[in-house]
């Protein structure tokens, strides 16, 4: 893939996750790994109107090259792609499920088995922190181990990913679950599943393709 594919491809996910209604307007921002550092989103700038040059070029060092500003969240952007290896992209939203349980600090715990998509036995939720700082991406960071996904006190949500597809799949993922954890404990209190269960889910999952790559 050239850079300018990849400077699309994030374009197109960005644009995508408004389209599916897990974001709005100019919240959230969308990243992916390239070269010794990663691209990402600029600031404040509608999806709609970014184009390929907008995006801006965050190096190993964390300078940022590009016309102009990058995401003010560019640090937990940062500091999750130097922290895992594995990780190749990452989708920020401010989707309304997730913020809503994560404006009251709520984790999901493993009330379904799909909770597993996230890497482990719960979604944790990262304490509040103002926007755009190293305590919000340390905060994160600390949510994110073992995890794929975590949500963001009085915020939103962090998906990652091997793949633009796959972290945007697993923000829909997360979504969904928060919605139907927001929707059970309306009526009742949610069965959890017992950690030996979502062990073996995880493990089941590492060879099922549970959400679209
Ligand atoms: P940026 O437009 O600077 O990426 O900010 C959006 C956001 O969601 C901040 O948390
Ligand atoms: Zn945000």
């Amino acid at each position: 893939m050239t850079e300018l594919q990849l400077r699309k491809q994030i374009i197109a996910t960005a644009q995508r996750m408004n389209a599916l209604g897990i974001n709005r307007g100019k919240s959230g921002n969308v990243s992916a790994r390239w070269k010794d550092g990663f691209l990402v989103t600029p600031s404040g700038l509608p999806y709609e109107e970014t184009k390929p040059a907008d995006i801006v070029f965050i190096d190993a060092k964390g300078r940022a090259k590009g016309k102009r500003a990058p995401s003010s969240e560019w640090r937990f952007h940062f500091d999750i792609y130097h922290g895992k290896s594995e990780v190749h992209a990452v989708v920020h939203t401010h989707s309304s499920f997730a913020t809503t349980l994560a404006c009251l600090e709520m984790a999901v715990p493993a009330f379904h088995y799909m909770v597993a998509v996230a890497g482990g036995n719960s979604i944790r939720c990262a304490p509040y922190a103002t926007f755009g700082t190293q305590t919000l991406s340390d905060r994160a960071l600390r949510a994110l181990e073992g995890r794929k996904a975590c949500l963001l006190a009085n915020h939103g949500m962090i998906a990652t990913g091997e793949s633009l597809k796959s972290a945007l799949a697993l923000a829909v993922e997360v979504e969904a679950l928060c919605e139907q954890y927001w929707r059970a404990l309306q009526i009742g209190k949610p069965n959890l599943l017992s950690d030996d269960e979502m062990i073996a889910v995880v493990e089941k999952f590492k060879t099922y393709n549970a959400l679209a790559r």
